[in-house]
């Protein structure tokens, strides 16, 4: 499945979707288990956030005799990177680069991911600009406020 642009899910419905993704194919008291670790959550809690990622189709359920299976059809870096760019979409073109630079000074990084965004930002200098066009509308980022019109 190709990520839906109206999916949405909550900070907790993404700790059960992590699990999922990790496993492939688990049981409610597989997933129940692991965020009773991580998060102290109670069984009941943990099944209401499964019952609503089964609603928004995240999660599909299968019977295998007496359980039922859980899994999903979305991919999780598709997903993740529908998500991020999804962030993006609410800030300014001009600031994008600020955060991309702030992303970067907080994250671990390998050897292998340096060498690929040197790449990218080798290729990125050829298209630069002095200046990033704004592309808001008036009002609702510093660049141009309402007053300015
Ligand atoms: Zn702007």
């Amino acid at each position: 499945m190709t990520v839906d642009h109206e999916i949405k899910i909550s900070d907790s419905e993404w700790e059960v979707m992590r699990v999922v993704w990790a496993n492939n194919q688990v049981t409610s008291k597989e997933i129940i288990d692991v965020l009773e670790q991580k998060k102290a959550w109670k069984p009941a809690t943990t099944k209401t956030f499964i019952g609503r990622l089964v609603k928004k189709d995240m999660l599909q359920v299968e019977r295998s005799g007496k359980r039922y299976l859980y899994s999903t059809d979305v991919n999780e870096a598709d997903f993740v990177k529908h998500m991020l760019k999804d962030l993006f979409e609410n800030v300014c073109n001009r600031q994008k680069g600020g955060m991309i630079a702030y992303l970067l000074s907080q994250v671990p990084l390998s050897h292998d991911d340096i060498e690929s965004i040197t790449r990218i930002l080798n290729k990125k200098r050829d298209e630069a600009v002095d200046v990033v066009p704004c592309n808001c509308l008036p009002g609702q980022c510093h660049c141009r406020t309402i007053k300015e019109k």
